[in-house]
């Protein structure tokens, strides 16, 4: 069978991938261990969340899967950080496990171009140094121009649950041999990592009337521009602690944990840490919270947030009776940890594309990250570049002035990792910029330029967009003297300048239904256009000033290396930049001061490398 692009894995990274290939017109394979896990949320029932939600929402405006099917699926609608200002805001839901895994596999089947086919991949089909190809371990063979591997925690995935240790890419899943030998025979450079997954409780016999609750928001703040309403009925979690007899179940066995009897080699996520680390590292707590998370709306399961461990199944049991609103409760399954196979990110061209093979992507946890949006971001750009690859289309990059995306994608291809990767509004310099309310402003149209968004959402993009800037232009044209607002209890400096109702948008504690009693014509602008111009208006002194910043790393990102610049021969250069510099072949200046230990010595010696080869190709033209 001959496609344009094959993808390897059903995940969140597979799922993008295959969809945006297909959207970009490539003749499109996903190949998947088992059909019915595609779109299968490995570990917690939710989606979104600080920083993680700018990234669903960056997909969605590139007409991605996982906004559309988080909203499709979310039975808990919540805006975290609703108290901090907008920049660092992130739209969570939990979502419905088996409503979402639905929702993704329905948008796959409805994708033109798009193949499934079930099956493990085992090998690469090369032909002339590039990939050509993948073989089965049925003995099938799929020919393709490029390929995107998205396997997760499945390469050599090995499970710890106390001493019992199991190969396996999740839990009743079978790992991932044959492809961990072929990425080690070309050479790449591979490390271990872990990262574990609470066990799930019978959600029937938890004591929730004694438990303290959370619900959802009143107003949904949803992920896809495309969403109009509520889809799911909203329902509440439970919150609980673990209490000090807890902590002394887990640590009088301690020693039977994977994690701290020397078991797992690969390094977890610092921020996502199990059980047992919380009680050695924040011993002195006197409890740690434990969210109550229903994984569905007909399912009793229940996802105790907050639990990881590797504890044997037989201690697990013994501290959740320690907890209060558990004491009864019955586990369904234990937690239990993994420990798996990544590719070191560096190893990765920032178009995701492997520098030692050409025509074959890399995307989601086999590049070092945690998280299903993380993964699935790195999906989209994966496929969007695999499909342009076969297309012979130029390859594309997302700066880290204009997403989150741009952002992951620098940190991972510039500084590897040495933990598990997730991502934070922190990570992002041009956070004020890079909102989650503005994601669509900011990417779709990008997005239609590259042919990858719907004619549907082309539209509704459109209107939007068109309706924002009447609501602008028309708050810019109302104004007033400071002594004609003082009239409508307005407090401004009485300095004599007129101010307009943009303007007046940025003084604490006025809003644009507040200057509807002044001017009611205010009254015709759309709740998201009003959402969206309080926010610019708050942000615009400070937007003007990052606007600059933003020029200026834009023009640094545009400034090349000439070809003839030669950095091997450059004397007061360590052995060990120079082979970074030759192994990395920077594009850019920028590229160069992303280089991992690069020194602001060293950079000024690489910089008159660059204006000798410039002014050499002056003289001779
Ligand atoms: P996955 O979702 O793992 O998908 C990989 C897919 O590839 C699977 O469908 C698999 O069947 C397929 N596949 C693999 N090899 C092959 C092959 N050779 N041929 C064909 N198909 C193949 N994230 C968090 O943010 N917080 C957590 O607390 C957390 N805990 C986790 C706990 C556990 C136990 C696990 C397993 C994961 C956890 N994660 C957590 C990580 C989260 O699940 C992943 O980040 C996310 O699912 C990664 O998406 P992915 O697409 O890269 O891979």
């Amino acid at each position: 069978m001959n496609f344009d692009v094959v993808i390897i894995g059903g995940g969140h990274a597979g799922t993008e991938a295959a969809a945006v290939a297909a959207r970009a017109g490539a003749r499109t394979a996903l190949v998947t261990h088992s059909l019915s896990t595609v779109g299968t949320m490995s570990c917690n029932p939710a989606i979104g969340g600080l920083g993680k939600g700018h990234l669903v929402r960056e997909i969605d405006a590139l007409d991605g899967v996982m906004g559309r099917a988080a909203d499709r699926s979310g039975i808990q609608f919540r805006l975290l950080n609703r108290r901090k200002g907008p920049a660092v805001r992130g739209p969570r839901t939990q979502a419905d496990r088996s409503l979402y895994k639905s929702a993704v596999q329905q948008i796959l089947g409805e994708q033109a171009n798009l193949t499934m086919i079930e099956g493990e991949v085992h090998d690469l089909i090369m032909d002339s140094g590039c990939v050509a190809g993948v073989y089965l371990s049925d003995g099938r063979a799929l020919r393709c121009r490029s390929v995107v591997l998205t396997t997760g925690t499945f390469l050599r995935g090995l499970i710890h649950m106390g001493n019992v240790r199991v190969p396996a890419g999740r839990i009743g899943e079978k790992p991932a041999l044959g492809l961990s030998e072929t990425l080690e025979r070309f050479g790449f450079k591979l490390g271990r990592l872990k990262t574990g997954t609470p066990a799930r409780l019978d959600g029937r016999t938890i004591d929730w009337a004694s438990l303290e609750k959370q619900g959802a928001d009143e107003k949904p703040s949803f992920f896809s521009l495309m969403t109009n309403s509520l889809i799911c009925p909203q329902v509440e979690c439970g919150i609980t602690r673990t209490t000090l007899a807890s902590h002394k179940v887990i640590r009088d066995n301690l020693h039977l944990s994977a994690l701290y009897s020397g078991a797992i080699e690969g390094v977890g996520p610092r921020y996502c840490p199990s059980i047992e680390d919380k009680i050695v590292k924040f011993g002195d707590r006197d409890g740690h919270q434990i969210f109550l998370e229903p994984e569905g709306l007909d399912d009793p399961t229940v996802y105790p947030n907050g639990m990881s461990t590797s504890l044997p199944e037989a201690v697990q049991v013994a501290f959740f009776k320690t907890i209060p609103g558990l004491e009864k409760a019955l586990m369904l399954k234990p937690g239990y940890a993994i420990e798996y196979d990544h590719v070191d990110p560096r190893e990765l061209l920032p178009t995701l594309e492997t520098r030692r093979v050409p025509g074959l992507y890399l995307a989601g946890q086999i590049n070092g990250t945690t998280g299903y949006e993380e993964a699935a971001a790195q999906g989209l750009l994966a496929g969007l570049n695999a499909a342009r690859y076969a297309g012979g289309s130029e390859q594309i990059c997302f700066s880290r002035t204009e997403s989150y995306l741009g952002v992951m994608v620098d940190d991972l291809t510039s500084h590897g990792v040495t933990e598990p990767y997730r991502m934070f509004t922190s990570r992002a310099e041009f956070r004020l910029s890079l909102r989650a309310d503005n994601a669509d402003v900011r990417l779709t149209k990008k997005g239609m330029e590259l042919g990858i968004v719907a004619t549907e959402r082309e539209t509704r993009f459109v209107e939007m967009t068109a309706a924002l800037s009447a609501a602008r232009s028309l708050s810019q044209s109302l104004s007033v003297t400071p002594q004609e607002a003082s009239r409508y209890d307005l407090h401004i400096n009485h300095d004599g300048i007129r101010r307009s109702a943009f303007d007046l948008l940025a003084y604490q504690g006025i809003n644009l239904a507040r200057l509807a009693e002044i001017w009611p014509q205010l009254l015709s602008i759309d709740q998201r256009s009003a959402d969206a111009l309080e926010i610019e208006a708050q942000y615009s002194v400070y937007l003007d000033r990052q606007l600059s910043d933003v020029a200026a790393v834009r023009k640094e990102e545009a400034r090349l290396i000439p070809e003839n610049a030669d950095f091997t021969q450059l004397s007061g250069l360590s052995n060990e930049l120079r082979q970074k510099l030759s192994d990395r072949k920077p594009r850019s200046i920028s590229d160069v001061q992303r280089i991992d230990g690069m020194t602001p010595a060293a950079l000024s010696l690489v910089i008159m490398e660059v204006r000798r080869a410039e002014s050499f190709l002056r003289s001779v033209n």
